[in-house]
């Protein structure tokens, strides 16, 4: 039976990458200081296989188990967790980054970095390949983010070539679905939230800038891949369906039966205007794409706001 670990395991995409591990057979290793996670998200795993460590990875960190996988997920990841936390993030992606690949080349095991499409920045080329290297402003309130996720990509290239640590990097753009928190900040979850209590809808700016949002079962699958692969360059994971941040959220409004207006707001500084993975290499390297389009995503997202709302 593999073991796996999985840094920021308490969080939205770590609790449901446990899950999905744990059902494929894997002893699974949870590591989380709970900063921006919550054990809410794994308080449901009953599994003898699987074992929860507080522990904040910032400091020097060992684990007594062999380990094959380790799954880096930790980090804050929405714009309202990395501006209330700059430094945090910055050491997160730095030292937890170098000392969670120190852990990896010790145990000999596979390492994954769940890098961000936001090392891309606000893109000059359209939909982004992994051969584009990027326009991000490193001094704006988003660089901390940015700039944390450009230099572990960096690090985790250097144990590779250096140190001879097997690992792989997935870039991850906007996903959704359980789990997420209704006040993180993020689009989809924060449209939910309003919608589900009939508020007004906050679109910032017209609206018109585009993201594209692939649901959390998808992603989950393709980091697995990836981690299963022997692929070493970054890999691209997300849904190419791009749609506008307006059409979004009159999609929630749809979907959810909900009275809500929508309104708009000034626009964040260094909000980037499009999104958009090429996932050629992810359909070439590891024959995946996603499967679950964003309506049926948003339905099965909702079901659970409700529930956790309480609501009908
Ligand atoms: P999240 O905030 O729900 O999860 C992050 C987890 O990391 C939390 O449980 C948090 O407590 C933990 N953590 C933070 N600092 C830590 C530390 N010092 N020590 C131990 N644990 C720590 O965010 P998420 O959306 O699940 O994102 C997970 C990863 O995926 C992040 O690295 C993020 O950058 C990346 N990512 C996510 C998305 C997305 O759309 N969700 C997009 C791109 C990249």
């Amino acid at each position: 039976m593999p073991t796996s670990l999985v840094t920021g395991g308490a969080g939205f995409l770590g609790s449901n990458l446990c899950d999905y591990l744990l059902a494929r057979g894997h002893r699974v290793i949870c590591v989380d200081n709970l900063e921006t996670g919550s054990l809410r998200n794994i308080e449901h795993i009953r599994s003898d296989e699987f074992a929860f460590k507080m522990i904040d990875i910032t400091g020097h960190y060992e684990v007594e188990e062999a380990i094959d996988v380790i799954f880096h997920m930790a980090s804050p990841a929405s714009p309202i967790d990395y501006a209330r936390l700059p430094l945090h993030t910055l050491k997160v992606g730095a030292y937890g980054t170098h000392n969670t690949l120190g852990l990896a080349k010790a145990k000999r095991a596979r390492f994954l970095l769940a890098s961000t499409s936001e090392v891309y920045g606000d893109p000059l080329v359209h939909p982004q390949p992994e051969t584009y290297w990027g326009n991000v402003n490193p001094i704006g309130p988003r660089g901390v983010y940015d700039e944390a996720k450009r230099y572990a990509e960096a690090l985790t290239m250097a144990y590779l070539r250096q140190q001879g640590v097997d690992t792989c990097i997935a870039r991850i753009f906007n996903t959704f679905g359980p789990r997420l928190r209704a006040n993180d900040g993020r689009a989809i979850p924060t449209f939910l939230s309003q919608a589900l209590t009939d508020r007004p809808l906050t679109v910032f700016g017209d609206g018109s800038q585009t993201r594209s949002f692939c649901y959390v079962d998808d992603l989950i699958r393709g980091l697995v891949l990836l981690a299963e692969s022997e692929v070493h360059d970054p890999v691209n994971i997300g849904n190419p369906n791009e749609m506008s941040l307006l059409e979004m959220a009159q999609l929630v409004v749809e979907l959810t039966d909900s009275s809500s207006e929508i309104v708009f707001e000034a626009l964040p500084v260094d909000d980037p205007q499009v999104r958009q993975p090429d996932i050629t290499r992810a359909k070439d390297l590891l024959g995946w794409e996603p499967e679950i389009d964003v309506r049926e995503g948003l339905r099965r997202t909702i079901e659970q706001s409700t529930e956790r709302l309480g609501g009908p």
